[in-house]
């Protein structure tokens, strides 16, 4: 094959990836929710995706070094486990708790405020819970970025040196109640009906794995609608200004509506992490922001220094710049 033929194809396959796992693993979610056991094909689904988009990441890495081993894999899968199922097999469970609490709370359930639109064809019930969940996963996260007290929480899933598919997961037990607690509860009070979770779940697990995969894709027009790799290097990266942007988990509306969207014409950040410090183990990890050492450590301050008696709000700039 010649070089040039090798460029098309090269290119081809960068801009088909990301829609191929998306809808693919769409695809898996609908035969598994229509089987006798949904929730436990999902999760078979939705590690073959993890498993697949593993493999592309050996062939076609955006960022080559961030294939190398950073010593967090045990820790990104403990807290994958912990923070979004805690039973045993960490990535299919990290997606599926959302969608347990749902099928659990929906059998007892009555909304107080039944104003959901069940008449609507499921597609555009789903595509409505996308946003209205999408607004409780903007505030949360955006809260947790912009208020020192939960950055200490939500610090942990920035503080990896790489991304790639297995630190998808990696979030702090409380960072993750805080940010289901706001997606969810809006859908549960105004009586969104399973399905529909089931499906906002399938969508925010697989854009979960996709925003974190170490791919070179070009998504072009999919970044004005999605959260992407592309845009959610950007989101990682050390520097403050690039760093608190693209919020959006699932979708960028929100990001667009308030301002926060960021998506300059050049190739985005590899240099990410933050300048604070997280602890090593995964129990000090979960346990460190509960201490004013550890928060101290974590803000990147003196750990022996008095605490701040107010912690003026322009400080996260030097902690993640
Ligand atoms: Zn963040
Ligand atoms: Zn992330």
């Amino acid at each position: 094959m010649t070089a040039g033929l090798r460029a098309i194809l090269y290119a081809t396959i960068s801009c088909l990836l990301w829609p191929a796992f998306f809808v693919g693993g769409l695809v898996g979610a609908y035969f598994a929710f229509r089987s006798p056991a949904p929730l436990l094909w999902f999760n078979v689904v939705y590690l073959t995706i993890v498993a697949l988009i593993g493999l592309a990441e050996r062939l076609m890495p955006y960022e080559k070094s961030w294939l190398s081993a950073d010593g967090e894999t045990f820790n990104d899968i403990a807290h994958t486990l912990l923070s979004k199922g805690g039973v045993q097999v960490a990535a299919a469970i990290g997606a599926t708790a959302p969608m347990g609490v749902a099928t659990l709370a929906g059998s007892f359930w009555i909304a107080p405020f039944p104003l959901w639109p069940h008449d609507w064809p499921l597609f555009l019930q789903v595509m409505l819970a996308l946003v209205i969940a999408e607004l409780g996963l903007y505030a949360a996260h955006r809260v947790a970025h912009e208020n020192l007290f939960v950055w200490r929480f939500h610090a942990l899933h920035h503080s990896v040196g790489r991304l790639w598919v297995v630190n998808t997961g990696r979030f702090h037990i409380v960072d993750s109640i805080f940010k289901i607690a706001l997606s969810q509860a809006p859908l549960y009070l105004i009586g969104a009906p399973l399905a529909v979770f089931l499906w906002v779940g399938a969508v925010t697990a697989f854009i979960g794995l996709l925003t974190h995969c170490n791919l070179d894709v070009r998504t072009g027009v999919l970044d004005y609608v999605f959260s992407t790799p592309r845009l959610h290097r950007w989101h990682h990266s050390r520097v403050l200004a690039e760093g608190n942007t693209n919020y959006g988990e699932n979708l960028v509306l929100w990001d667009l509506l308030l301002g926060t969207y960021f998506n300059p014409p050049r190739p985005s950040s590899t240099d990410i992490g933050i300048s604070g410090r997280v602890s090593n183990g995964f129990l000090a990890q979960l346990s460190q922001p509960f201490s004013a050492r550890g928060a101290r450590q974590i803000l990147g301050r003196n750990p022996n220094a008095a605490p701040a008696v107010a912690e003026a709000p322009q400080a996260r700039k030097a902690v993640n710049s």
